[in-house]
């Protein structure tokens, strides 16, 4: 069966058709600038790139133009929409209410818009994303899979927040955490190639990307992660400042005279690392820089691997022990030097880096010595393909 994989964004639509068979990407692609003027950039498997600049005044026009693209007699890769047996839609915030990935209907719609309050900028743009599909194949079964809900096995001692409980209560303020698609795709491949798939296991799951997390996963399950009520706490990222004390929020209203609004933009998109060493976000910038001696670089990577050693320390002790950990999206895949920095943090665990092997970019590989005690390894995300996966399971 073909699987439709959508991720919709408030102005951008990604996608990949995926063969569940054989898991081969079929076509993959992305709209961008919906609702501006519109650009669609279409690749399908073993055919020319196709790159067109389009009017998309919305996002069902948008996945329209994606529908035409994959039946097209010359860049089209299916003869019609019939081929496509099921589509998965990725949605960022499921709160308390959903625990995995289900069937949409009409209930389900309304359970993710009262997910809404929770991630004002992603949820809408993701159900603008499930309608404009539902008018276009209003008979092919569809999936939503939640960027939140691995985390929902988290208990309550590491999802509370030391705040008056009826906050939780009647404002659902909690810890959420994020990026769980990648966490349990790259989870479940860790505890194969550990040979732990059954029974008892401790495992810790670095997803470091622009967006960055930490799981601690035990027996299979999510048991806390670093990510908070919003993507913004935990982890120094690209633009995000992590982890603050929120006293410095007001603190700096009052400095700057700007309001909270703007305080938390700063925090989301002026901070991290791009803030501190005042290059980039991009960690190629910032080892370049730190290499040519720019010393904020230097100290914004260390930074940035202190704190993952640090999230790797406490889940370690709040699980008592760790059997293997895994490094995973852009820089956990491909950034050398992160990796060597943070593991520089692990000789407590009786690990011990094997350098060659750490020496790789993007493929899946042990970098911790055959004799070394915590196994670490190298695996790279594919959360199109977990969503996929999630998809054929409920309506294969
Ligand atoms: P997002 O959270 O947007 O999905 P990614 O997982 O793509 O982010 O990660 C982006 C980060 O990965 C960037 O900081 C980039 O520098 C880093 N990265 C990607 N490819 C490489 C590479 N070949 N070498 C070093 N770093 C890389």
């Amino acid at each position: 069966m073909n699987v439709f994989v959508v991720n919709c964004g408030s102005s951008s639509l990604k996608y990949q058709l995926i063969n569940s068979d054989t898991e081969e990407v079929i076509a993959k692609g992305l709209c961008e600038r919906i609702g501006i003027d519109g650009k669609l950039t279409h690749s399908p498997a073993g055919k020319d790139k196709y790159e067109a600049s389009v009017s998309m005044p919305d996002h069902k026009t948008a996945v329209s133009l994606v529908l035409e693209a994959l039946t097209d007699n010359e860049h089209g890769v299916i003869k019609d929409l019939s081929e496509i047996g099921a589509v998965g839609h990725r949605i960022v915030h499921g709160g308390e209410k959903f625990a995995k990935s289900v069937v949409i209907d009409d209930n389900v719609i309304e359970a993710i818009a009262e997910c809404n309050d929770l991630a004002p900028l992603h949820n809408p743009a993701n159900l603008i994303g499930i309608s404009a599909c539902r008018a276009l194949m209003p008979d092919t079964p569809m999936v939503a899979v939640f960027d939140t809900a691995f985390h929902q096995t988290m208990p309550k001692k590491a999802y509370l927040y030391g705040l008056p409980y009826e906050y939780y209560e009647d404002h659902k303020v909690r810890k959420y955490g994020f990026h769980g698609t990648s966490h349990s795709f790259v989870s479940k491949r860790l505890l194969e190639l550990i040979g732990k798939e059954s029974g008892e296991s401790k495992v810790i799951i670095c997803h470091l990307g622009n967006g960055s997390s930490i799981t601690a996963v035990k027996d299979d399950r999510s048991v806390d992660t670093s990510m908070g009520f919003t993507p913004l706490d935990g982890l120094i990222m690209g633009t995000r400042s992590g982890s603050i004390d929120p006293a410095v929020v007001q603190y700096l209203a009052g400095k700057l005279n700007i309001s909270l609004d703007e305080v938390i933009n700063i925090l989301n998109k002026k901070s991290g690392v791009e803030g501190i060493s005042g290059v980039s976000s991009d960690f190629r910038d910032l080892e370049a820089a730190s290499e040519g001696g720019n010393e904020r670089a230097k100290t914004a990577l260390e930074m940035f691997a202190y704190r993952a050693a640090g999230y790797i320390g406490s889940f370690t002790a709040a699980m008592n022990g760790v059997d293997a950990i895994a490094f995973t999206a852009g820089i956990g895949e491909n950034n050398i030097t992160v990796r060597r920095m943070i593991c520089g943090y692990l000789s407590y665990l009786g690990f011990e880096l094997n350098e060659d092997a750490n020496n790789v970019r993007g493929q899946e590989i042990m970098i911790s010595t055959p004799d070394s005690k915590v196994k670490v390894y190298v695996i790279p995300t594919n959360e199109e393909l977990a969503i996929a996966r999630e998809t054929l399971e409920l309506v294969g």
